[in-house]
């Protein structure tokens, strides 16, 4: 494709190439430009879980219904494997029995269920304790494996979208129509930077006005159980840190319980996300630890706290660990992303509320209104 580009996006994340995707499906002739080989950063390390239900009330849970819809269009189309539907949440205290029916009391419960301890051992004995107060059940959610997923999107939007990938190429320098990377010039009309995690390459000075810092979370890969999961499984623990449910009122009580009776797992961040892999194995987490510059010393007692968890809320002795890792992502404490406008051709995109896969084809879609005008027929 002869430069000059209409458009350079710089960082082939999930928030990269939710970009090069809206503005590709819209006629733009699209430039990604990358690093690395490819993403290996927090958009093949997190769940792959498209999650609707739980994101804060108002625009992040619209974002994510939209975010949604656009992925299981693409899916089909370029061959992406739906892993899993749907959320299983599991209650066991009457503290987040009361979260869950305020929750489905909102507009963010259409859909749901909420079922009683009973209701919840015959639709899933699998993962039912006994002790189980009931679950809170949602249709919303989509789970992709994104280490898979990622490197199939990139091969649809070169191969049916045209896009170009310049990889192992860092952009050092980005004001269109000049884009100056580590391999030479890049001409592009307008540029959309991506960077994830990075907050000193690119527009240092506009980042730091955002205050924001880096949460670290730690993952494991466990053996298959032997059976198939009804869908991906959150607990209490999720109930006081998705903030569609803890900025409820009821939220509070729960938060209170918890403090007194699973401490650690607070003090570590810890809650609980299991999903399953294709293979069987389940892919569960997660802590999340703040700094500016995380330590890359993953303490033993989060995961621990995770297991923990993955053993009280599905009823099942954990399998054994057969992968660990961490990933980061960038964190502020007043907003879930921003779009900047360093220049009049430019903007920049960072997701701050460790919910990229679930918002960015959304987010995505703001941004390129902004860029070119919300009459202009690029995105809604
Ligand atoms: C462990 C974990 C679990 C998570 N689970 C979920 C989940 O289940 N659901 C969900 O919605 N979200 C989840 N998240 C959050 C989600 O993964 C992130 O919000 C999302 O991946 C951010 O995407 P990104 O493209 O902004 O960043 P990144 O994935 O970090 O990508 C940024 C890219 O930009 C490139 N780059 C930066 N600067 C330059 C430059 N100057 N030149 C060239 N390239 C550059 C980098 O190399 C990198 O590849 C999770 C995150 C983690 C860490």
């Amino acid at each position: 494709m002869p430069e000059p580009y209409d458009l350079a996006i710089i960082g082939a994340g999930i928030i990269g190439l939710a970009h090069a995707t809206i503005a590709a499906q819209h006629g733009k002739r699209v430039v990604v430009i990358e690093r690395d080989q490819r993403a290996n950063g927090a958009s093949i390390r997190n769940f792959g879980f498209i999650t609707v239900t739980g994101q804060e009330r108002g625009q992040s849970w619209r974002l994510a219904r939209r975010t949604r819809n656009i992925w299981a269009g693409i899916a089909t189309q370029a061959g992406i494997e739906i892993a899993q539907h749907g959320l299983v949440l599991t209650l066991r205290r009457p503290e987040a029995v009361a979260v869950a029916a305020a929750f489905l009391n909102t507009e963010m419960g259409d859909g749901c269920d909420l079922l009683t301890g009973a209701e919840f051992r015959q639709r899933f004995p699998e993962i039912a304790a006994g002790d189980a107060l009931g679950a809170l059940v949602s249709p919303h959610e989509v789970r992709v494996e994104s280490h898979i997923a990622l490197p199939k999107l990139v091969a649809w939007l070169a191969n049916v979208h045209n896009v170009i990938f310049l990889t192992e190429t860092a952009v050092l320098e980005a004001s269109p129509p000049r884009i100056a990377t580590s391999r030479g010039v890049v001409h592009a009309d307008a540029a959309i930077v991506c960077p994830g995690e990075d907050f000193v390459s690119l527009f240092p000075e506009r980042i730091a006005q955002y205050r924001l810092r880096k949460c670290r979370l730690s993952m494991m890969r466990l053996a298959s159980p032997g059976f198939r999961l009804p869908a991906p499984v959150m607990s209490d623990l999720s109930l006081v840190r998705y903030a569609g449910y803890a900025a409820l009122p009821q939220a509070a009580c729960l938060r209170t319980r918890l403090a007194q009776e699973q401490a650690a797992h607070l003090a570590n961040g810890v809650h609980l996300i299991v999903v399953q892999s294709a293979d069987g194995t389940l892919v569960v987490g997660d802590s999340h630890h703040y700094a500016d510059l995380p330590d890359p010393f993953a303490p033993a007692a989060a995961e621990a706290c995770i297991l923990d968890e993955f053993a009280r809320a599905t009823n099942l002795a954990p399998p054994p660990v057969v992968e660990r890792w961490t990933g980061v992502y960038p964190v502020a404490e007043d907003r879930t992303f921003f779009i900047d406008t360093p220049g009049e051709n430019i903007r920049l995109v960072i997701v701050t509320s460790g919910t990229g896969a679930s918002t960015g084809f959304a987010i995505a879609e703001q941004t390129l209104a902004n860029l070119y005008g919300a009459t202009s027929g690029v995105a809604p």
